[in-house]
């Protein structure tokens, strides 16, 4: 019998690499080719009209209509000389992806047709989305929502559709997207930090929060993945056995990428490039069949635009070279998961990071200004920056002992800890008086760290040089919830402390000791969050505990951070959130969490009762065929007792899995009873998720035991090594 599995086998053996072509040698010939740029933007305008939308994007002033309806006019143009016929409003709902609604610029008229773009179908559409999650936010009012353009990210062309970037909220004004509350807490930075800045440097009129993100994805053939219908509905393997070799041999992180594997490459990032998203980095990751790809750091905004469109490309152009990208946290049990690592830093009009050590103390004194008031940030807001990170999908790797766990805490390196140490216990508040003396008080600090800092992959959120980079994102997910997140803690940090800065010189303190003694302090509330060790370990779970920080394994209780009236306030204070949005985000993340726990219980059932016990049955049907038949031949019970013994465990697995879905399936119907979300979301993980493991467990049992021809699902070693 020719399984789907063995045809599916036979397709990956026969495939042929499709030739890539890329647009011309140099990429600096077609970067950003397909992007409506402000140099393209300068082609197309009037110096006036393009004077006014450059403002309105560099200061977030509001865009007046006649530059809207000649940029618009301008913007068709372009789209239309490089072939588009459509275009589309492209946002970010709560689902995780990306949403469109194509339009034809074609409109007919009473002597035929014509191409039409207006300034107010740039600047505002109304998708049908009553069917986005909103958390109740537009059930109770106005069933409509509409799209905002956001002229801060460019618009740029995919197939033949011109894209303009736009926010999504209600009519009542919340915020249904992802980029809305982004915005607002990248205002709210760019305000805090320029007030801090001015401490030291008047000139600064804008602090832009940056951010490189390094994606990091499985590939799997897809006629394999298409015989995986726990793959292809829940983005990861329900089952499967681990295969003989795995990553033990680490023969795969670094090595030379598979030839087919180098073509997709190729070939997505052209079309990156393209689109302006500036791929820098592709290597093979540390499973096999795992890679990981980087840009260029950029403003967050467009960074997390960016690589909301890169998620899509890969998807499209995997299926030119017949493969599957499984951008899911934990596709395979038994192999590394994967990330998204948030490379994070703060940057002036002028061009200085923030967080990159300066040649002089005065310099120094402003790094650490920002350095350890990000520190403080996430010391105070652990639990909402470990909340903002939670998904079912991440629950596989968070508190997993696999990167990271989660429990939030912050690696500096050994030269940044001694110097914190240094200033913590140094006496700054008496031996500073004295303007000389006080510049001794602070440590210097190495200039070049980058090479000294140590790597340290435990921790989730480490400083390395000149950025922190939150690595405990999930390799799936919208980087716009973490960031926001990010960008609020740190604002609202900023904003606290020049006003204890201030309330000090006020008395009569000099800038600098008032300075120095507030980042003093700061370094000694924060202390307990600083963790140079293993992350993984269970030492560090012990330490962790008693310091008194957090560690929320799982979702549905990470997320209750997110309505306390400690988040409320920072929120209402940073305005980033209103009561009302992030409460609809709470029940939004509790809803998609126990939505994935169900169907992919629900996928177990199925795959059990219809696929796999059948299998077994199968091959037991046979042994006993077989027992008997030695039998009627006259032989002895010892000649046929290994396959008795077969028989037997073969029967005591199947007797296992049955009544163990049944009993999920019983608790399943309970769960589902529940009418309080986050009462279900706790019964789904504590009561049903916790079926999966030993169902599974079982599963990969027969999986070793049964006939290899009879087994119907492609095995690990075959997903995880076939190219
Ligand atoms: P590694 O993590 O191995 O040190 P890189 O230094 O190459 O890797 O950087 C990883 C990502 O961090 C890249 O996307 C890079 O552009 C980004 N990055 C570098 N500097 C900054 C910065 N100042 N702010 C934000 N991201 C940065
Ligand atoms: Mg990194």
């Amino acid at each position: 019998m020719s399984n789907i599995r063995f045809k599916a086998l036979e397709a990956v053996l026969t495939r042929t690499i499709p030739e890539v072509k890329t647009p011309s040698a140099k990429i600096s010939d077609y970067f950003a080719a397909n992007v409506f740029d402000k140099k393209k933007m300068r082609e197309y305008l009037s110096k006036e009209a393009y004077d006014s939308i450059v403002n309105s994007i560099d200061h977030g002033e509001p865009i007046a209509r006649d530059t809207a309806e000649q940029t618009a006019s301008a913007m068709k143009a372009w789209a239309m000389s490089k072939g588009a016929t459509h275009y589309t409003h492209w946002f970010q709902p709560l689902t995780g992806t990306t949403a469109e609604k194509h339009d034809a610029f074609f409109e007919p008229t009473s002597d035929g047709a014509i191409e039409k773009f207006s300034g107010d179908a740039l600047a505002q559409q109304e998708p049908d989305a009553s069917s986005f999650p909103n958390g109740g936010i537009r059930n109770t009012f106005e069933a409509r929502g509409y799209t905002a353009w956001d002229p801060s990210s460019p618009a740029f062309i995919m197939g033949r559709t011109l894209c303009i970037p736009t926010v999504f909220v209600s009519y009542t004004g919340e915020a249904l997207d992802y980029k809305v509350p982004l915005l607002k807490a990248l205002s709210a930075l760019d305000k805090a930090a320029v007030d801090v800045c001015h401490y030291f440097d008047k000139g600064i009129e804008k602090v832009n929060a940056s951010l490189g993100i390094e994606q990091e994805y499985f590939l799997v053939d897809l006629a394999l993945y298409n015989a995986r219908p726990d793959m292809y509905l829940t983005g990861r393997t329900l089952f499967g056995h681990m295969s003989a070799k795995n990553q033990q041999l680490e023969d795969h992180y670094f090595g030379s990428i598979p030839e087919r594997v180098y073509a997709f490459m190729q070939d997505f990032e052209t079309e990156a490039l393209l689109l302006g998203i500036p791929l820098k980095t592709r290597h093979n990751e540390v499973a096999p069949s795992q890679f990981e790809c980087a840009p260029i750091y950029e403003e967050i905004n467009l960074a997390i635009d960016h690589n909301s469109l890169l998620m899509d490309l890969m998807d499209k152009v995997a299926k030119r070279h017949n493969f599957k990208v499984l951008l899911h946290e934990k596709p395979y049990a038994g192999v590394n998961g994967s990330g998204k690592h948030n490379n994070w830093s703060m940057i002036t009009n002028t061009g200085k990071n923030l967080l990159s050590p300066g040649k002089t103390p005065k310099n120094n004194l402003m790094f650490l200004t920002f350095f350890v008031n990000t520190i403080k940030a996430v010391a105070e807001h652990a639990d909402l920056l470990r909340a903002s990170i939670a998904t079912v999908n991440n629950d596989h790797r968070l508190g997993a002992n696999e990167a990271p766990p989660a429990i939030i805490s912050i690696f500096l390196g050994s030269q940044l800890n001694d110097v914190l140490d240094e200033i913590e216990t140094s006496r700054i508040s008496k031996k500073l008086k004295e303007e000389a003396l006080l510049w001794q008080g602070i440590p210097k600090i190495p200039q070049i760290l980058k090479d000294n800092t140590d790597r340290n992959r435990t921790s989730p959120f480490a400083f390395t040089g000149n950025k922190f980079e939150l690595r405990a994102v999930g390799s799936s997910a919208n980087s716009a919830n973490p960031m926001t997140i990010l960008n609020v803690i740190v604002a609202d940090q900023l904003r606290k402390f020049k006003l204890e800065v201030d309330k000090l010189i006020k008395k009569g303190e000099k800038k600098d000791l008032a300075l120095l003694t507030v980042i003093k302090r700061y370094i000694k509330e924060s202390k307990a969050i600083r963790f140079e060790g293993n992350g993984y370990s269970e030492e560090w779970e012990k330490e962790a505990e008693t310091r008194g920080l957090s560690n929320v394994k799982t979702t549905p209780r990470a997320l209750d951070v997110l309505i306390t009236e400690k988040t409320e306030k920072l929120f209402e204070d940073t305005r980033v959130f209103s009561r009302r949005e992030a409460h609809a985000r709470h029940d939004i993340l509790l809803e998609e969490f126990y939505k994935k726990l169900q169907i992919e219980a629900r996928v177990m059932g199925e795959l059990v009762n219809n696929v796999i016990i059948p299998a077994a049955i199968t091959y037991q049907s046979k042994l006993v065929e077989s027992v008997r038949g030695l039998k009627d031949i006259g032989l002895k019970p010892d000649t046929y007792a290994a396959q008795l013994d077969i028989i037997t465990k073969l029967a005591e697995h199947i007797n296992f899995i049955k009544t163990n879905v049944d009993k999920m399936v019983d608790e399943r119907k309970k769960a589902n009873a529940i009418d309080d979300v986050r009462e279900k979301s706790i019964a789904y993980d504590e009561k049903v998720k916790t079926f999966f493991q030993p169902i599974r467990y079982h599963v990969d049992k027969l999986e070793q035991l049964v006939d290899d021809s009879l087994w119907p699902l492609p095995k690990f070693r075959e997903l995880l090594f076939i190219k």
